[in-house]
Order: C-alpha cells, then sequence, then structure tokens
C-alpha cells in the first residue's frame, strides 16, 4: 500500500512500525461553534483510510482530541463569555453535536477520544522534559519552546520564517509577547494573569497556575495514547504549520526519537461559494443540515467522491448528484445478482494506491448497468455504507 507523506512530499510504500498494527493521531475539533463540511470531510476521509487499513489485515489504534481549553482567548473562551455560558457548557454542546452527526454518517468511532482539559498532567510532563532537555525556557510562570534549539524546524512545512510570522499572526500564536525571545517561540503553558477575567479557567502545573497550549496538547495526548513514535499523523492541511510543525518540535524535543510520526497525512480543503469554508467568512454548510434531507450514504458517498488530498468545492448540484447515484447504486446491489462485472481487484489496487476512494466509487458507476451486486455490495460496505 502507498501512502502520500507530507514530511518528504512523496507517495511512499506504507510499511507499520510494528507488524499488523497501525497507531494513528488525527487532531479533533475545537468545539465552539457548529462543525461543517470540511470537518466531515476530514474524519470521513480518515475513516476510510482505518477501514482499508483493516482491509489489509492491521488492527489500528486510532486517537482523536478534543480542544476544549488552550492558549487562546478568541475561539472557546469569547465564545462563551459572549453567551454567558461556561467554557465547559459551549464545548460539551458543540462536541455532542459533533459527535452526532459522525455516528449519523456511520464512522468508526476513536479507540481513544481524548478532552485536552482532562489530559493536563500529560502535557505539563512533556513540558517538564522540554525544559530539562533545555528546549524550553520558562519567563514569569510561561513556558515556552525555543525553536532555535530545533535544528530542523519547519521540515515538515518548509515555509521560511517570514511566511511563518505571517501565518503565526494570523493564527493567534502571540507574535508580540515580549516575553519570548524569538517571536516564533511556540507557547507550551500561559500563565494565569492576575487580573484575569472569572470566565478563564486554569489548571495546576509545577510552573504556576495557568493553561496549556495548542500544540502542546496533541504532542502529549499522542504520546500518552500512542507511544512516543506513531505510524500516521492527520489533520486538515491548514494545521500543518503552526500546528503539526510544533509538535514535531515538542515530541521529537522531548523524546529524542525521530520521526515522532513516520507518515503526515493531510486532508483537501473544501470551498462554498468560491470560498473557503471558514467559520469566519460565515460560509458553512452543515452536515447537521444535509442531514435533515440526505441518508448517511448519501453524503459519506458526496465526500469521499474527492480525494482526501484534493481542494474542492462544495455544490447543492453535487450533493444532488450523488443522492441520485446512492440511489441507483442501492437499486442496483438489492437484486443480489452475483454475475456481471466484478470489481472487487480493481477496487483494491486502487485502494491502496493513496487511498483512491473516489476512482473506486467512478468505477463502480462507469460499470452500473453490468455490476456483480454481492461483490458491489461488500465493497461499499467495507468502505462505511450501511444497506
Ligand atoms: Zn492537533
Amino acid at each position: 500500500m502507498r501512502i502520500y507523506n507530507s514530511l518528504t512530499r512523496s507517495k511512499q510504500e506504507f510499511s507499520s512500525l510494528s507488524p499488523k498494527t497501525v497507531s494513528l493521531y488525527v487532531c479533533g475539533i475545537t468545539p465552539y461553534d457548529t462543525t461543517h463540511l470540511g470537518h466531515a470531510f476530514t474524519y470521513i476521509s480518515f475513516d476510510a483510510l482505518i477501514r482499508v487499513l483493516k482491509l489489509k489485515g492491521y488492527k489500528v489504534s486510532y486517537t482523536q482530541n478534543v480542544t476544549d481549553i488552550n492558549d487562546r482567548d478568541n475561539d472557546i473562551l469569547k465564545r462563551a463569555k459572549e453567551q454567558g455560558k461556561t467554557w465547559q457548557e459551549l464545548t460539551k454542546y458543540w462536541t455532542s453535536l459533533f459527535l452526532s452527526d459522525m455516528e449519523y454518517l456511520n464512522w468508526i468511532k476513536p479507540d481513544n477520544y481524548l478532552y485536552a482539559s482532562k489530559q493536563i498532567k500529560q502535557m505539563t510532563d512533556l513540558i517538564e522534559k522540554l525544559l530539562k532537555n533545555e528546549i524550553a525556557y520558562e519567563v514569569n510562570s510561561s513556558v515556552y519552546l525555543d525553536i532555535l534549539k530545533i535544528n530542523d524546524f519547519g521540515k515538515l512545512s518548509k515555509l521560511n520564517k517570514d511566511e511563518m510570522f505571517k501565518i503565526a499572526t494570523d493564527f493567534e500564536e502571540g507574535v508580540d509577547d515580549k516575553q519570548k525571545r524569538n517571536p516564533l517561540d511556540i507557547t507550551l503553558w500561559k500563565k494565569r494573569e492576575e487580573n484575569q477575567s472569572n470566565h478563564i479557567p486554569f489548571f495546576e502545573s509545577p510552573f504556576g497556575l495557568g493553561r496549556p497550549g495548542w500544540h502542546i496538547e496533541c504532542s502529549a495526548m499522542a504520546v500518552d495514547s500512542l507511544g512516543e513514535q506513531i505510524d500516521i499523523h492527520g489533520g486538515g492541511r491548514d494545521l500543518i504549520y503552526p500546528h503539526h510543525e510544533a509538535e514535531i518540535a515538542q515530541v521529537e524535543g522531548a523524546t529524542g526519537k525521530i520521526p515522532f510520526a513516520k507518515y503526515w497525512l493531510h486532508t483537501g480543503q473544501v470551498a462554498y461559494r468560491g470560498e473557503k469554508m471558514s467559520k469566519s467568512l460565515g460560509n458553512l454548510v452543515m452536515v447537521s443540515d444535509l442531514r435533515k434531507k440526505y441518508s448517511a450514504n448519501a453524503i459519506r458517498y458526496m465526500l469521499l467522491l474527492n480525494h482526501y488530498r484534493s481542494d474542492w468545492e462544495y455544490t447543492e448540484e453535487m450533493m444532488e448528484r450523488a443522492a441520485l447515484a446512492m440511489d441507483l447504486i442501492s437499486k442496483t446491489i438489492q437484486k443480489i445478482n452475483s454475475s456481471g462485472f466484478d470489481p472487487s481487484k480493481d477496487s483494491m489496487i486502487l485502494l491502496e494506491d493513496d487511498l483512491n476512494v473516489h476512482k473506486v466509487l467512478d468505477l463502480i458507476m462507469t460499470n452500473i448497468r453490468n455490476i456483480n451486486a454481492v461483490k458491489t455490495r461488500t465493497i461499499l460496505e467495507n468502505l462505511g455504507f450501511i444497506f
């Protein structure tokens, strides 16, 4: 099986660190608002990957996180305050809606579904290792990662410092934090301010009261649940810098083991009406709305018609066409005939070539008038469709 590794920017033969087991970490949601089709695309793409790995005989250990607390002021905490809710009420509400949407789409639930707020000790342990290794430094009870101590910082994104600075500014990375030695240093622990507003939570740590940085959360949860070296780390392409770059620096800096993740897989961005779907632009299509009208199979089919690495634009026509195609496929495979074109062998070749699910779906539709219903049904069930 070959998969595209963002770290090497090439398709590589997949081989797991341990025989027949795969450790997989996928960055989860920050639950302060509704989740949209861009999220569903990422998680259903990884769902398809897990299913193909299982078909290949691997046991998959899968961790996904919920960023229910972080060092930022303008996502969860701002929204909770605006709505007169606690951060726990807000994050619990949006997480349960997300899980309900994903269950509707018949996702394989992660083995470890971890909430950042419940993993503080794992994070502070990792930060202490970075301090001990003199890669991190403490200033006035906040802790930062010194990126100049990381020789290969930037090896995933391959961005230069100016490009990093621009993105870090957009990502609310605290580039203007005067306590940092370098504006691009990564916040590992953010101190509780003396006059801190009541709506901002804080946790105990060896460095004093405060809260963890977003990036150290995923590093700590990945290492704690899957080990110091993992097979696959995934997420949306917009997380490559700063989030995944920081994760690599933190774990490799703490453990000395390289690589932290053998394969980095990134999903493409979903656009709607000409722009990337995003909360800030407000051009969102929600699974919770689509599911009022379309079956789980139709939505899954529409998502998987796009290769996981591609950037694509959602249109209502695309959803309608997917629903009609799914209807035709459903009717065809109810016939239970086992003659006609058998797509099994070609399908497996396509799936093993960087997860070409869309080509499998095309192959089935192209041959729908004369297709082996029994074999087709099995392929689709293996990809998470329910009949
Ligand atoms: Zn993450």
